[in-house]
C-alpha cells in the first residue's frame, strides 16, 4: 500500500480525542524548514533546529530544554504510528532513516513526513511497537542523548508517558480487543509498554521499564523528565516519581 493511502486510513481512524494529531504524519518533502531526521546528526543543524524552541526560555541547561522538546517530538510520532498499528495492524513506514520533520511557529516538532517511496526503502519499518523502537525511537534516543547528553532513560520516559497515554486513547488493552481492535498488535503494545507479557528482545525493555505503578492506579515516571526547570511550564502532576505535585519540580 502507498503511503499517502496509509496515511488517509489512519487519519479517518484516529479518535477525536486525540484530534490535535490525526495529521502529524504525512507524506512528501514538505516545506522550506523541514529536515531530514538523519541531518540533525550534524550538531550545527541539530542546535538550528532546537532554536527557535529554545528562543522562549532564555539560558536554560540544554537537556532540560532538549527534554522538553522531546515531548512534542514523541505526541506527534505516538498518535499516528499506534493508530496505525492498533487499527490496521499495520506499521507506518517511518523509519528514522527516511523520515523528516516539520515545525510549527514556536519550534515544537508538528509533523514528521515519510517518503512517497518510503514503503519500498529497505530500511522499512517491522510491524509492532517493537519495530517502530527498532528503526525510530531507538535512533531518536540516540541522536537526542549524543546532542547534550540527555541520559537515555529520560527520553524513554517522556516515550513513555505518551506512548501509554495514547494507547489507552485508541483501547489497546483488554477492552480494545473487545471493541475488535487488532488483537496480536494489542498484546504487543502492552508488553513493550510493560503492561502485558514480558517483551521479547533487550531493545524494548528501556521503554518497558520507563513507567511504574503510581498512587491511585496510575503510573508514573520512573524518573525526572526535568521540564519542571523551564520557565512557565507546568509540573507533570500525578506522572511525577518525586510526587511533588503542581508547581515543584
Ligand atoms: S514535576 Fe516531577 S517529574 Fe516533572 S519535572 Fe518536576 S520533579 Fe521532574
Amino acid at each position: 500500500m502507498m503511503p499517502d493511502v496509509m496515511i488517509a486510513e489512519v487519519a479517518a481512524r484516529v479518535p477525536d480525542s486525540l484530534g490535535a494529531y490525526r495529521g502529524s504524519v504525512a507524506v512528501g518533502p514538505g516545506g522550506p524548514g523541514a529536515r531530514s531526521l538523519t541531518a540533525l546528526r550534524d550538531p550545527a543543524a541539530f542546535d538550528a533546529t532546537l532554536a527557535a524552541f529554545g528562543a522562549g526560555f532564555g539560558v536554560v541547561d540544554r537537556r532540560i530544554l532538549v527534554s522538553y522538546w522531546s515531548q512534542f517530538y514523541f505526541a506527534a510520532l505516538a498518535t499516528p504510528a499506534l493508530t496505525a498499528l492498533v487499527c490496521l495492524g499495520r506499521a507506518l513506514p517511518l523509519a528514522f532513516e527516511t523520515t523528516s520533520l516539520e515545525l510549527d511557529d514556536a519550534g515544537r516538532p508538528a509533523r514528521l513526513l515519510v517518503a512517497a517511496d518510503a514503503a519500498q526503502a529497505p530500511c522499512g519499518v517491522a510491524p509492532g511497537l517493537g519495530g517502530l523502537v527498532a528503526a525510530h525511537l531507538a535512533p531518536f534516543v540516540a541522536l537526542c542523548h549524543g546532542q547534550c547528553g540527555l541520559a537515555p532513560r529520560v527520553l524513554w520516559g517522556n516515550a513513555a508517558v505518551i506512548l501509554d497515554h495514547v494507547a489507552g486513547e485508541l483501547g489497546a488493552g483488554k477492552l480494545g480487543m473487545e471493541l475488535g481492535r487488532d488483537a496480536p498488535a494489542c498484546a504487543e503494545i502492552a508488553a513493550c509498554l510493560g503492561r502485558g507479557a514480558p517483551p521479547c528482545g533487550p531493545g524494548v525493555m528501556p521503554l518497558a521499564r520507563a513507567l511504574c505503578p503510581g498512587a491511585g492506579g496510575c503510573r508514573r515516571r520512573r524518573v525526572c523528565c526535568l521540564r519542571s526547570g523551564l520557565p512557565g511550564v507546568p509540573s507533570c502532576g500525578a506522572l511525577c516519581p518525586r510526587e511533588c505535585g503542581a508547581g515543584a519540580g
